[in-house]
């Protein structure tokens, strides 16, 4: 059966961007026709300026909202990388065939760096390697598909080319995993910002649609989207990206396409209404599914105890066998 891994990393509330480009596949498609794993990887959190009971908070709140978008602990595994060391053991042995270079050369870690120097603060050594964890996130399952958004497609494929090169050096041992994305929706823009992706951990602000906003702020967030100041309702993200990023939402909550919904609207401020009340309607049940779990943590917790167990012993033996292949002397 197809191994299916992904995961979402406690730095924000979760967004819209998080939710069409991510977890609204997990529950839909991949929890029901792969055996498939979901992981609140809150190690990541730790890489930037951060506050720990923020991120405990936060890493509850995601594992609820997890299960509230529909993903079901009896058809697939919901946990916390903290909880499995293998993650952590198979990273170090993965810095150990990554190179600096390789690091220094991913997007979201320019990206993230600037964001960190010029708010201030130093550029912690995690940062770097961050993309390595993510690896062993992945090949510490044997995964086949990480089902992602646009963004995280450099780290897949660092992932890809480190299991390659492990393999080709120590003898078979990882699965190469592939991304696969959705086909709309895959970067959901700032609606303030259009150029630029929409990120929990930005700064929060009118351009970011949150999962537990209530729908009348999600009504003026989108209805004060940046658009331009043409007339006419075209798709094309190059040239109209406030514009794209609307057909692509209201695509992606209905449907449709993006092109072919642009020749059904005349006014932009159509297109705007009937985007809001499209995201609020997929909202709505996510909303109340998360209601009803926040008076239930002991559920929640208990699905993470189960994950968290199930993912050790599928880890364990792949983790095992590349410490042998590498050259460590097996514990006895
Ligand atoms: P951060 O700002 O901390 O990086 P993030 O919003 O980018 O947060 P991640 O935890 O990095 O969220 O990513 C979780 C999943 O959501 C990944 O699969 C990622 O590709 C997807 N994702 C994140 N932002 C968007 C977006 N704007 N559009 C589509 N998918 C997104
Ligand atoms: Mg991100």
């Amino acid at each position: 059966m197809t191994r299916v891994f992904s995961g979402i990393k406690p730095t924000g509330h979760l967004t819209l961007g998080n939710y069409l480009g991510a977890m609204r596949r997990w529950a839909a498609v991949d929890q029901h026709r792969a055996d498939a794993l979901f992981c609140i990887v809150d190690l990541h959190a730790l890489t930037v300026d951060h506050d720990p009971a923020r991120v405990r908070r936060l890493s509850r709140q995601a594992a609820t909202l997890l299960l509230a978008s529909g993903l079901d602990p009896e058809l697939c595994t919901v946990f916390v990388q903290s909880h499995v060391d293998e993650h952590t053991r198979l990273s170090y042995v993965l810095e150990c065939v990554a190179t600096d270079g390789e690091m220094r050369r991913m997007i979201q870690y320019k990206e993230k760096a600037a964001r960190e120097r010029e708010r201030g603060g130093s550029v912690r050594l995690s940062l770097l390697t961050y993309p390595v964890l993510m690896a062993a996130d992945i090949l510490a399952y044997g995964t086949d598909e990480v089902p992602v958004g646009d963004d995280q497609t450099q780290h897949v494929e660092l992932t890809r080319d480190l299991a390659v090169r492990f393999n080709q050096r120590y003898g078979h041992t990882f699965v190469v995993p592939r991304a696969t994305r959705p086909q709309v929706a895959a970067r959901v823009m700032n609606l303030q910002e259009p150029t630029s992706k929409m990120g929990k951990s930005d700064d929060a602000g009118p351009g970011i649609v949150y999962l537990l906003d209530e729908p009348d702020v999600v009504r003026k967030k989108i209805m004060r989207a940046v658009t331009d100041s043409g007339r006419d309702v075209v798709y094309d993200p190059e040239a109209r990206p406030g514009l794209a990023n609307l057909l692509e939402i209201l695509a992606a909550c209905t449907g449709g396409n993006p092109s072919g919904l642009s020749g059904v609207y005349e006014s932009y401020g159509a297109l705007k209404r009937d985007t809001a009340e499209a995201v609020v309607e997929v909202l709505r049940p996510v909303q109340e599914r998360h209601r009803e779990l926040c008076a239930d943590p002991g559920y929640v917790e208990g699905v993470l105890r189960d994950g968290a167990e199930r993912a050790r012993a599928l880890a364990r033996p792949t983790v095992d066998a590349a410490y042998r292949a590498i050259g460590l002397l097996p514990a006895v």
